[in-house]
């Protein structure tokens, strides 16, 4: 259809076909809506009058639109459209800018991290095997409780307790648990979370949280990784940190600003209180320390048997068993192993955690992932060779532990095979071991490199032998320094800890001998390093035929438990050691 002309439209308007008309003079046009609704645009001229006219002789409703209106009204919303961006961008601006000086100058009083735990449902039952512990946090959770019976009777409580104990002890759990008990508030940060890099910025996070604290008196503090501000001022490479002096400063300043009995108890938690500044150990500070042992034995049964509840655990699992294959695990070690065999048999689709899965948790946890297992036949025989020569030595030593699992499945991390004992109970429990028993772990200890030497000769050792004669080494050496178990005699010649931690002790302590000493020392270490290898060697040589039996059946199997192992070994007959 072709465009409405202009005599076009003035004639239909006439002859009534128009139903009406929208006037917008100053485009100089007119929309023109036809009878059928369809619509057409038609210029005009300025200022004409003609089409008026027309409209109204016949009667079509005309509209005038007054452009000029909208687009004032169009402009003025651009406008404000660009006002209110550059109003909101300024703001934004300085608000951005405000936040930065706000978190320079501490001001941040919204900090999220501030905010208390307010119902914990941590309670001291789900606290095992740091019992002494325990024992001596009851009486904070009292004085939380009912502050009034203390201070009626002018008793002070320790403002300030210091946890120290090895990572996943459960120093958290602990602080938790009491806040639990309590009921009470619990503010939580960690030291690293103060030192920021704005020098300024800790003190006042910390003055901000004693400022919180008290507001909701009575509650618990609880510093995690104190260390981290309050290492020995002055110490450590490069000079002091003024940021993490300040902090450390303000910590004490609010320390001793509040009132004793205040009704706030700060608990800090740290696994090296020897690098702690000695001021933060002041009277009115953190004056009382609690030491957070790695669980024993029956601690360990503890804890598993917490995080047990809420997992199904098969009637055959019995977790004394597992207590006793877990020594040196922490509480957090425990709840990932049952973690982790939960994980296991959920994705075997299996409804009860047995003990299969926990064992391959175990072993994942201890000696890494599995990896395919090894092709190379020759190889194969060797790392068999050296695994039952630990087990078959440690078999016939009558004061070794007992052989649990025998193993030349490869893990990632480079582990070829391993040999596992069931530990002596009475002896990690009581942490005494006799010069016997250290003795008997030289030996097994240089069981697999005594295999290697009398099956392959001594050009066809191994170097997979390294760290069982590092252990050796260590082994030997405290036997020698420590212990006074040689000719040397009773005297301790080196001290216990050994002091590598950063700040304090970056400078080697000398030895407390003379270099003569130093001699024998290292003379004394040999003697029994060769000793027990003797040993080794002339247990290994005595049982060849058993060991090469054994080798076979290891290559075929790739795994033996300890009962198959005893049987294989010919131990039935003799008495479990
Ligand atoms: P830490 O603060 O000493 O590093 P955590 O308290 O954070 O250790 O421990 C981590 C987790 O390990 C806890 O949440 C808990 O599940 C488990 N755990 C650690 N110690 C124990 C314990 N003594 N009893 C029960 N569970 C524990
Ligand atoms: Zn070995």
């Amino acid at each position: 259809m072709n465009p409405l002309s202009y005599s076009q439209l003035i004639s239909n308007i006439s002859s009534g076909e128009v139903k009406s008309l929208l006037l917008i003079p100053k485009r100089r046009q007119v929309i023109v809506t036809l009878n059928n609704g369809s619509k057409e645009i038609v210029s005009i001229l300025p200022d004409d009058q003609q089409i008026l006219e027309v409209a109204k002789i016949s009667n079509v409703p005309l509209e005038v639109k007054d452009v000029r209106e909208e687009e004032a009204m169009a402009g003025m919303l651009g406008n404000l459209g660009l006002v209110v961006i550059v109003v909101l961008g300024l703001s934004f601006l300085l608000r951005r800018s405000a936040q930065a000086a706000n978190r320079a100058m501490g001001f941040t009083r919204t900090d999220a991290r501030l905010k208390p735990l307010t119902s914990i449902d941590i309670r001291f039952e789900d606290v095992e095997g740091i019992d002494d512990a325990k024992l001596e946090l009851e009486e904070v959770i009292t004085f939380l409780r009912h502050p009034e019976t203390f201070t009626k009777l002018g008793a002070k409580i320790p403002k300030g307790v210091l946890l120290v104990g090895l990572p996943g002890t459960g120093k958290t759990l602990l602080a938790k648990a009491i806040a639990g008990e309590a009921g009470v508030p619990f503010f939580s940060i960690a030291g690293s979370e103060f030192v920021e890099l704005f020098v300024g910025v800790g003190a006042s996070r910390v003055r901000d949280m004693f400022k919180k604290a008290k507001e909701k008196s009575p509650c618990l503090i609880f510093i995690d990784e104190i260390d981290s501000v309050g290492r020995q001022r002055g110490a450590g490479i490069g000079g002091g940190n003024d940021e993490r002096e300040q902090t450390l400063n303000q910590l004490l300043t609010e320390m001793d600003g509040f009132a004793d009995n205040s009704g706030v108890i700060v608990l800090a938690a740290t696994n090296r209180a020897d690098v702690l500044d000695t001021a933060l150990m002041r009277p009115g500070r953190f004056d009382r320390t609690i030491f957070v042992n790695l669980p024993d034995k029956k601690g360990r049964e503890g804890i598993l048997s917490v995080h047990a509840r809420s997992r199904p655990l098969a009637d055959e699992v019995r977790l004394s068993d597992w207590a006793l294959r877990t020594p040196g695990f922490s509480g957090a070690q425990l709840s990932n192993l049952l973690n982790e065999a939960a994980i296991l048999t959920a994705r075997e689709n299996k409804t009860q955690i047995t003990n299969k899965q926990i064992e391959f948790a175990l072993e994942r946890i201890t000696l890494g992932l599995a990896s395919p297992p090894l092709q190379d036949d020759s190889k194969k025989r060797l790392i068999a060779y050296h695994e039952i020569g630990h087990a078959l030595v440690a078999a016939h030593m009558p004061h070794a532990d007992k052989v649990d699992k025998v193993s030349i499945l490869p893990r990632t991390g480079g582990i070829g095979g391993f040999t596992r004992f069931w530990p002596d109970e009475e002896a990690i429990d009581s942490g005494l071991f006799s010069k016997n028993y250290l003795f008997a772990r030289l030996v097994v200890a240089l069981g697999g490199r005594a295999a290697e030497l009398i099956v392959f000769g001594p050009n066809e050792i191994t170097q997979g032998a390294s760290s069982d004669l590092q252990n050796v080494s260590s082994i030997a050496r405290e036997m020698v320094t420590k212990f006074g178990f040689s000719p040397l005699g009773p005297i301790a010649l080196e001290t216990g800890n050994k002091q590598v931690f950063l700040g304090k002790n970056l400078i080697q302590t000398k030895p407390t001998y003379a270099d003569s000493t130093g001699k024998v020392i290292d003379e004394q270490v040999r003697t029994l390093a060769n000793t027990a290898m003797l040993k080794a060697v002339g247990i290994l040589e005595s049982q060849r035929e058993v060991m090469d039996k054994l080798v076979d059946v290891l290559i075929v199997e790739e795994t033996l438990n300890a009962e198959q192992f005893r049987r294989l070994a010919e131990l039935e007959h003799m008495p479990q050691n």
